[in-house]
């Protein structure tokens, strides 16, 4: 009888841990670290490397992030070299086989979704720091999202294969909140479609796209090159002659030059997310772009009056 009740305890006690295996998730970016948190839920315990106010081309490894990719089950990555410059090294002293690119553990993101500027002919250094394989900020529409929650989800099921009903569930959920929430934005944006603006890095061309936003310059000469004097002169005359007046700029640049531009036009300087986690209020996905719509229409209505 003590003997029983003994085992039983130990039983009790053993379980928990056996029942809630969880899938170690490594995410580069705090976005996919969010979609992941959505699909996987209790099933997966999610680290996401860069924070979301920090630029994801430069990443400093720190030394934590060697340890989670040493012990991860799945690595899910932006792709299209967004982390060029810090995840291979990563992967390299990580020593994990199964999150090597190819492998059942890693997952590139990009692989479903749409992406704008894949450039046509030859590369040069000229062009600045140009991606061959498009611009890789495509996770800022929500569209594309969806696509990066259905390859997660799938991975996911493909290394928990007993869990799928439980990520596909969890995937509907999302799809719907998410389709609800486009409604929301769609139309709050719907007034200032064609509305013509500047971005700091050309990190907005997928959100933009999607909202109806003409993105008439860049305040970076090219993508990557700090600002020059001669390109600001000339960004400053494109944009009194087509009447732009929003500067929208990522949270990891100096606000100097956007500020004497926007002085310069009579305009207005907006320091949006580009990823969750890059503004407090952008706490996870959705939220990233419910920030960001809420803060992009209040300026818009200032500058346009509708
Ligand atoms: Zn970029």
């Amino acid at each position: 009888m003590v003997m029983r009740t003994l085992k039983l305890l130990l039983l009790l006690v053993l379980l928990p841990s056996v029942a809630h295996a969880q899938l170690k998730v490594v995410t580069t970016t705090e976005d996919l670290g969010s979609l992941a948190r959505e699909i996987g839920g209790d099933k997966v315990s999610v680290t996401a490397l860069a924070k979301g106010y920090q630029d994801p081309h430069f990443v400093d490894p720190k030394p934590s992030f060697i340890l989670a990719v040493s012990k991860a089950d799945l690595l899910i990555a932006v792709g299209r070299e967004l982390e060029i410059g810090w995840l291979p090294p990563l992967l390299t002293s990580g020593r994990n086989a199964k999150i090597q690119p190819g492998n059942k553990g890693y997952l590139d993101a990009s692989l479903n979704v749409k992406i704008l500027e894949i450039p046509t002919g030859q590369i040069t250094r000229a062009m600045g720091d140009v991606h061959p394989l498009g611009n890789p900020h495509y996770w800022l529409e929500p569209g594309n999202g969806r696509k990066m929650a259905q390859s997660i989800r799938d991975t996911l099921s493909n290394l928990s294969p007993a869990d799928k009903g439980h990520f596909a569930q969890r995937y509907t959920d999302f799809d719907q909140r998410l389709a609800a929430a486009e409604k929301r934005w769609d139309a709050a944006m719907a007034p200032y479609k064609g509305t013509k603006i500047v971005t700091y890095h050309r990190s907005w061309p997928n959100f933009m796209e999607r909202f109806g936003l003409d993105v008439m310059g860049y305040v970076e000469p090219k993508p990557g090159i700090p600002p020059s004097p001669s390109h600001t002169l000339e960004l400053i005359e494109d944009m009194k002659q087509q009447g732009a007046k929003l500067i929208v700029v990522e949270p990891y640049f100096d606000l100097k030059t956007p500020q004497a531009i926007a002085g310069q036009v009579g305009g207005k300087v907006l320091v949006l997310a580009p990823s969750v986690g890059g503004a407090k209020e952008a706490t996870d996905y959705i939220q990233l772009f419910e920030y960001d719509v809420n803060l992009l229409t209040g300026a818009l209505k200032q500058i346009t009056g509708k």
